[in-house]
């Protein structure tokens, strides 16, 4: 449209949304948040509102559709939760004042890493916003979650590195300073991570040198900087919470990839992307938000220190205990508030009264947990107690200042306590006395007059009035009152004197108003100056609230407390549990299971029918490593662990939606991950590899993959096979072991025993686990003399003629004896495959 065409507003608009191009602009008129143009004919239909058009008389109406300004987070949240960024734009002097046209300025930009969600729903969810930025060798990473002000720092070799830290971090928004290549972008596209271009800062910014002061690498440097300026381009308000920046290194952690991370479940359920069902759930009995976040942290980034890990395993000892102070604590924990999130609030400067009251609330339970701790007879927890400041000075002054039930609006009143300040004392001194004059009024003109029912009001148009009804108008002495108003069946008054005692009180009232404000203001500044102290104390009570869920845990089910070693990569755990199998199935009817990898047994070959419960115990395995190395207590009568450094996984058929690669090509990309990555001190679980091919090749991959971790990698396997032909690598491969999971057949009835046992398995089953899924006896049949021709011809058939075969019989029976689908015991290798093993291990 013709610039000249437009009105003011209009013009005033463009020239705004001109800066934010790849935002919803909301743009404030009145008591709506108004969107025009493309912004509003996308925003309504997203959001589903109601289109409409302004100068609708013009050639070219305008699209427009609004929002109501006290419903606006909402609909800012759902845009922002699909990965697009809103800008709110605002009055910035008030309309009755303004000359021409209003001003309005653009007050915070909301993006997808920078949303601070209030749903209690999310309080255990992190939402970081990461800033990478690539420099001549490496790429500096820096992330943060704005709610709580934590930043983290690390450099990645490459953007490999760079892309799994942001699927591991669940990132939703990336500031890049980088040029993306199509692979690269699209890959961050299917991720659903929205990527922004830096914010151009001028000057210098105290809250930047403020969290780069511990850092050391210019690459982690450059990209806290770049995460804090983008920061302070969107928010547009006080970040005083913002912390000093921790530097971290990848590698100083157990190492999985996000799909190792997700493989096993370890915040999240598979199948429904629940909590429900993961590894957290079942660890998380923490009473804080805090905590949750803190332990989703901890799972997260598992350690390699024995030192640490055995300082976090001495907390939760002492307060397995001590069942007592852990009650207590637990008791206590339970009126702490989110201690993190509420001093962010602070620092923005938009805390509430109710809010500083929760903080202050939640400051006065520390006491009552760091006396509990105190008193237990744990030196352990004595110290911890020892380390903590209660902050108490602050508490009392929130509570000495605010009033006990404080109304959400700061500006009219009713905050502050009595006695707090004298001026406010007096103010309300004079409203008071002012009411109480009223109120003797009432009495003396009653009598005066004559007239019982005299009655004196309030009304915000005529302030204090007489009111005398029709009935007794007669009696009204006309020469000291002023009729002001006539209503149906009465008369309104005033007199000099009342408008007198009126302007006394509405002064007293305003100015008592606004005295609280100030007050309050005051007393929010004054708390401000304590934010790094009230993180640090969050800090420490979200870890105690994790500890005291790991002993919880560990009592109720049964954990025990893990050995570490670090002279040799050893693994003896007796009767071990998977941690969630066994939460949900009925109580003692999980089968534990031992793990014992020493220096002479590097792999286990697992066999045995599908559904008898191999992959279980391999997750169990990895899934007690992580706990280990997170500090929790773990599901096993006794375990002796070394430190992983790393954990591998190819497990379940699940596509890699993400990359859009086919189930076998991810297969192999992971089976290569761990081939090229594994060390000596790694974990690698491989779960039916060579399952995405044809047979032969399948079977030859599979023997390979395991040979080579065995002659070169050396880490510790567990490689679970349907290839029974593997298993005669035991005769070659010295340091690789055979076991199988155990089965029985009951009236040609398969059982699972889903108990561990040397050596492999004879049968496969697979005809017998088809039977118990329920299908037709006419394929069961079809399947079983199949196999027993095959068997019995030790046959050379390939798989192409078998189903020839297959399909060109016409027999049929009705009927099927319990002999005809026992398997057969035959377990020849036929020449082919063994062909297949020589070549395999001829490739060595
Ligand atoms: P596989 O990998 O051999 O096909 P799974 O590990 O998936 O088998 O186990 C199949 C089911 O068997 C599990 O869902 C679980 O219900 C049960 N199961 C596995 N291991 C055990 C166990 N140790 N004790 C009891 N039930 C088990």
């Amino acid at each position: 449209m013709a610039k000249a065409n437009l009105t003011p507003m209009m013009e005033q608009y463009h020239e705004i949304k001109k800066q934010y191009p790849d935002a919803f602009l909301f743009y404030r008129v009145g008591d709506f948040y108004e969107l025009f143009e493309d912004d509003a004919v996308k925003g309504a239909q997203i959001l589903e509102l109601t289109l409409t058009h302004r100068s609708n008389k013009t050639e070219n109406p305008i699209p427009m559709a609004g929002v109501p300004h006290v419903a606006v987070d909402s609909y800012v949240d759902t845009l922002v939760e699909k990965g697009y960024k809103v800008a709110l734009c605002e009055q910035l002097e008030d309309p009755k004042e303004a000359k021409g046209m209003v001003k309005r300025g653009i007050i915070q930009l909301v993006t997808p890493g920078t949303l601070m969600n209030d749903k209690p729903s999310e309080a255990k969810e992190s939402n970081y916003l990461t800033s990478v930025v690539t420099t001549k060798n490496c790429f500096g990473l820096a992330y943060s979650d704005l709610s709580t002000g934590e930043i983290f720092a690390t450099h990645l070799k490459t953007f490999a590195a760079v892309s799994n830290e942001l699927l591991s971090l669940r990132t939703r928004e990336v500031v890049y300073n980088g040029h993306l290549n199509a692979s690269d972008s699209d890959f961050l596209h299917k991720a659903n991570i929205t990527v922004s271009e830096p914010a151009e800062l001028t000057g210098k910014h105290a809250e930047i040198s403020y969290a780069q002061q511990n850092l050391t690498n210019q690459a982690e440097k450059d990209a806290v900087k770049q995460l804090v300026g983008y920061l302070l381009q969107t928010q547009r308000r006080s970040l005083a919470h913002l912390q000093i920046a921790k530097s971290y290194e990848v590698s100083q952690y157990l190492q999985m990839s996000h799909t190792v991370r997700d493989n096993l479940e370890l915040t999240a359920s598979a199948k429904t992307g629940k909590k429900m069902g993961s590894l957290f759930w079942v660890l998380d009995k923490t009473h804080t938000a805090m905590g949750g976040r803190l332990l989703k942290q901890w799972l997260a980034r598992p350690l390699l220190s024995v030192e640490e890990l055995t300082k976090r395993q001495e907390m939760v000892q002492a307060l397995l205990d001590g069942y007592f102070t852990r009650e207590n604590v637990n008791d206590a924990l339970k009126g702490v508030y989110d201690l993190e999130r509420l001093t962010g609030r602070i620092a923005f400067g938009n805390v509430n009264a109710r809010e500083l009251l929760q903080l202050a609330h939640s400051l006065q339970a520390v006491p009552s947990i760091l006396s509990s701790l105190k008193e237990s007879d744990s030196a352990i927890l004595q110290k911890f107690a020892s380390e903590i400041d209660p902050l108490s000075g602050i508490a009392d002054l929130i509570s000495s200042t605010i009033v006990d039930q404080p109304p959400v609006l700061t500006t009219e009143g009713g905050l502050i306590r009595n006695n707090v300040d004298q001026q406010l004392d007096r103010y309300r001194d004079a409203m008071n006395n002012g009411k109480k004059w009223l109120t003797e009024m009432e009495q003396t003109e009653r009598q005066k007059t004559g007239i019982d029912n005299l009655k004196v009001g309030y009304n915000k148009v005529f302030g204090y009035y007489i009111q005398v009804t029709n009935s007794n108008k007669n009696k009204v002495p006309l020469d000291r009152y002023t009729r002001k108003q006539t209503l149906t069946n009465a008369e309104r008054y005033i007199t000099p004197e009342l408008k007198e005692h009126e302007n006394l009180i509405l002064e007293a009232q305003t100015k008592s108003t606004d005295l609280e404000y100030e007050l309050f203001v005051k007393l929010r500044e004054e708390v401000k100056k304590y934010i790094s102290a009230l993180q640090k104390l969050a800090g420490q009570i979200a870890a105690l609230d994790v500890f005291c869920s790991f002993a919880q845990v560990a009592e109720e089910n049964n954990y025990c407390r893990p050995k570490f070693h670090t002279s040799n990569q050893d693994v003896k755990v007796v009767l071990g549990r998977h941690p969630v199998v066994e939460k949900v199935m009925k109580a003692g009817s999980y089968i534990p299971n031992d793990v014992r990898l020493d220096q002479d047994t590097d792999i286990y070959l697992i066999t045995g029918p599908n559904m008898s419960g191999k992959s279980t115990y391999m997750r169990q395995m990895a899934l007690i490593a992580v706990m280990a190395q997170v500090g929790s207590f773990v599901p096993a009568d006794s375990a002796e662990l070394p430190i992983f450094d790393q954990i591998f996984t190819r497990i379940g058929a699940a596509d890699d939606l993400i990359s859009g690669q086919s189930t076998f090509m991810v297969e192999m990309t992971e089976a290569n991950e761990a081939l090229q990555n594994a060390t000596k001190r790694s974990l690698v679980l491989f779960d039916e590899i060579g399952r995405g091919t044809a047979t032969y090749d399948g079977m030859a991959l599979a023997g390979a993959i395991v040979q080579y971790l065995h002659d070169e990698v050396g880490a510790k396997v567990l490689f679970a096979t349907h290839f029974h032909e593997l298993t005669d690598l035991e005769q070659t491969l010295p340091r690789l072991k055979n076991i199988h999971v155990g089965a029985t057949e009951e009236n040609g009835k398969l059982i699972f025993l889903h108990k561990i046992l040397p050596g492999p398995a004879d049968q496969s089953y697979g005809i017998h686990v088809a039977q118990l899924a329920g299908l037709p006896r006419k394929v069961l049949r079809k399947a079983t003399k199949l196999l027993n021709r095959l068997e019995a011809q030790g046959s050379n058939l390939g798989p192409t003629s078998a189903q020839l075969d297959l399909f060109s019989s016409n027999e049929e029976s009705e009927t099927m004896t319990d002999q005809e689908l026992a398997p057969s015991t035959e377990t020849e290798l036929s020449d082919k495959e063994k062909d297949v093993l020589d070549e395999i291990s001829n490739l060595y």
